[in-house]
């Protein structure tokens, strides 16, 4: 296996894409380029009852509006169902996980604890749940230092739903691993599912990409800005909007007049390391309609 570099965005079509999720394809992308990598756009619309392929179409645009462009054929996980079902039945025969007919309202009660006393014989429709795990999984991140993980394994995520849609964490692992991505450049939102992710790699036996979680833009009251909290669309191809979601990366240009100029001095300017420390970006108040 190479091992250049090769990075991914991987939005998730349940809305269009905006100015928070600008900041990540941008940290991404750059951090590809700055070590002459491959930058990959993957649709991570597995929850069907959430993703629309409009959304889709319409993030593809905002991306190729800012010359984010994939460099290879971009991956839609609705389509791959059969590779997810490959590689839960491997885990079917390792017995690593069990199938659970409660539901999430019973669950509640059990305070994210799953209680295992499903009925392991059900034929009514059911979820299949990761067993959970002892380990403390660790690992370095680029900017937030080490993260130790401490008690995220005991909650048996579902893998496949009880509707037959797989879930995130099976989806990404399996495609980040069959697409050798090596760097994962992403939102620190997603830091909590990082340990679930890294158990998955053990259980196939995997090398786990390396981590990179940028800071978090809030909004006023403190909140990722979100599609949950309404964040809007950005507008297609504006050059001031670029230059303000590089400032969150800490990069701050001056002079370019293009939005291909805007990328190539923002490659050169790129330094994660400038992002230690930061536990979120608030929203300056010039920017507060994002
Ligand atoms: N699809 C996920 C999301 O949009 C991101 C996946 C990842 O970067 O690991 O939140």
């Amino acid at each position: 296996m190479s091992h250049a570099y090769r990075g991914r965005f991987a939005p998730s079509p349940t809305g269009p894409l905006h100015f928070g999720s600008l900041v990540s394809a941008l940290a991404s992308y750059l951090d590809a380029r700055k070590h002459h990598g491959s930058w990959i756009i993957r649709i991570e619309d597995v929850d069907g009852s959430r993703c629309q392929p409009a959304f889709t179409e319409q993030i593809l645009n905002t991306l190729n509006s800012y010359q984010l462009f994939s460099d290879e054929e971009i991956l839609i996980q609705s389509q791959r169902s059969d590779t997810y079902e490959h590689y839960l039945i491997q885990l079917k025969r390792q017995q690593m996980v069990f199938p659970c007919n409660c539901t999430r309202q019973s669950l509640t009660q059990y305070d994210g604890v799953h209680p295992h006393v499903c009925d392991s014989t059900t034929t009514q429709p059911h979820s299949w749940r990761l067993k959970p795990s002892s380990t403390l999984y660790q690992c370095q991140d680029r900017i937030q230092d080490r993260l130790v993980f401490t008690d995220d394994l005991k909650n048996s995520p579902a893998l496949k739903r009880k509707d037959g849609f797989f879930s995130y964490q099976l989806a990404v692992v399996i495609d980040d691993h069959l697409q050798n991505i090596t760097h994962l450049v992403r939102g620190a939102d997603l830091i909590e599912t990082t340990a679930q992710q890294l158990y998955l790699y053990d259980l196939f036996s995997w090398t786990p990409p390396s981590v990179c979680h940028i800071p978090l833009i809030t909004n006023h009251a403190g909140d990722k800005i979100s599609k949950q909290n309404h964040a809007k669309p950005i507008s297609n191809g504006h050059l001031p909007t670029l230059l303000r979601a590089l400032h969150y990366l800490t990069i701050d240009l001056t002079s370019p007049t293009s939005i291909p100029e805007a990328l190539t001095q923002a490659i050169d300017a790129w330094h994660p390391d400038k992002l230690k420390n930061i536990k979120h970006l608030p929203l300056e108040a010039a920017d507060r309609h994002f």
